[in-house]
């Protein structure tokens, strides 16, 4: 993609570390990596990441596995040896599954970035970009979401993204390191896996839908998400990544499309998508199951900040990359 080339010029050739390269955003961002020509290097503990996310680029003379945990200083130590840039993506997601073990989401998601953060400044790393969330808006009512107003955080997950932007800032006053924050709003694509009790929602339609039962849909499906199509992502962080714009760092940005549908509507569109491919899930029907504790009513982002400071643009909106997901999870659960 030409925007995409585009914002690859000042890195190339970069040594680059993903943590959490093996996920599903993580697994992107390496492609996406290696193609701009940057020496990417993965730590990842494969906690809900899957080898086989890297078929693709294991064996590439430019790609490094090493099979860690993020909670080990040692292990971050020696993962930042030798990087320039690192993109933090390892984390334990999902609002359910904090709620029900909130220590080691705390473990992972907070002292495993102190790790990173840490070792990132003690090795001179250039820059660290991480992986925050929406969730920070927690409790706040104001719509669309603008990146200076947050509100309570409604779960451990949120408070875990909250706690590691403080990190973030305060890392950046106290060592002098450089960090930019990304909240991510309900990202989906190729990779995002439809597996276990903690899946997302789109996987979660999709699988159901393709297995020919109905999707469990969480309230009333009126609830709506600013679903952001990964490619736009992936385009984010690589703008974040090369930025020499002083101004653009030690800041968080809103990371979405700037639109939203509701979970009704989401179900239509991929519903209509999959029935492409296999008519008979054009019958299928949702089934209601009450809201999940900790879940945000409305999330919609104001993007003008991601914008103006790093130049980004919305490549792909909801509906179009439901089209391209569609097609990925016919083609790769059926
Ligand atoms: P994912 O679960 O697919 O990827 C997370 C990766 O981190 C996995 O490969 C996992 O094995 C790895 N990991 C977990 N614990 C680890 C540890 N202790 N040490 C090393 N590696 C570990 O999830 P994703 O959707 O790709 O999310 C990536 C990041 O984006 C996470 O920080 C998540 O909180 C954040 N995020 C995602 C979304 C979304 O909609 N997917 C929204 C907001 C924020």
């Amino acid at each position: 993609m030409q925007q995409k080339i585009l914002s690859c010029k000042n890195i190339s050739g970069a040594a680059v570390l993903v943590t959490g390269g093996a996920g599903f955003i993580g697994s992107n961002l390496v492609e996406a990596l290696l193609a701009c020509g940057c020496r990417v290097r993965v730590l990842d503990n494969f906690a809900t990441g899957k080898m086989s996310n890297l078929a693709g680029v294991i064996g590439n003379k430019n790609f490094e596995l090493i099979a860690g945990d993020i909670r080990s200083a040692e292990t971050c130590r020696n993962a930042v040896k030798g990087v320039d840039y690192i993109l933090h993506q390892a984390a334990l997601g999902s609002v359910p599954r904090s709620i029900k073990d909130p220590l080691t989401s705390a473990e992972v998601n907070i002292l495993g970035f102190i790790n990173i953060l840490f070792a990132a400044q003690e090795a001179g790393v250039k820059r660290v970009v991480y992986a925050s969330s929406s969730s920070v808006y927690g409790d706040s009512p104001i719509l669309p979401k603008v990146e200076e107003k947050t509100g309570k955080p409604l779960s451990p997950y949120a408070i875990s993204k909250a706690v590691d932007e403080l990190y973030a800032e305060n890392f950046h006053n106290l060592y002098g390191i450089d960090t930019i924050g990304m909240r991510y709003f309900n990202v989906f694509g190729k990779r995002q896996s439809p597996d276990g009790a903690y899946a997302a929602v789109i996987p979660r339609f999709a699988s159901a839908l393709i297995r020919h039962t109905s999707p469990q849909i969480n309230g009333d499906g009126s609830f709506s998400r600013d679903f952001t199509y990964i490619d736009n992502v992936v385009y984010a962080n690589l703008l974040a990544l090369n930025s020499n714009n002083e101004a653009a760092l030690n800041q968080v940005y809103n990371v979405a499309c700037g639109k939203r549908l509701t979970l009704n509507e989401l179900f239509a569109v991929l519903k209509k998508e999959l029935s492409q491919f296999d008519r008979e899930i054009a019958q299928i029907e949702p089934v209601y199951a009450p809201e999940r504790q900790g879940d945000i009513p409305h999330s919609l982002a104001e993007i003008e900040k991601i914008r103006s400071l790093l130049g980004f643009e919305v490549l792909f909106d909801a509906p179009s990359g439901l089209h391209e997901t569609a097609q990925w999870y016919f083609q790769n659960l059926s």
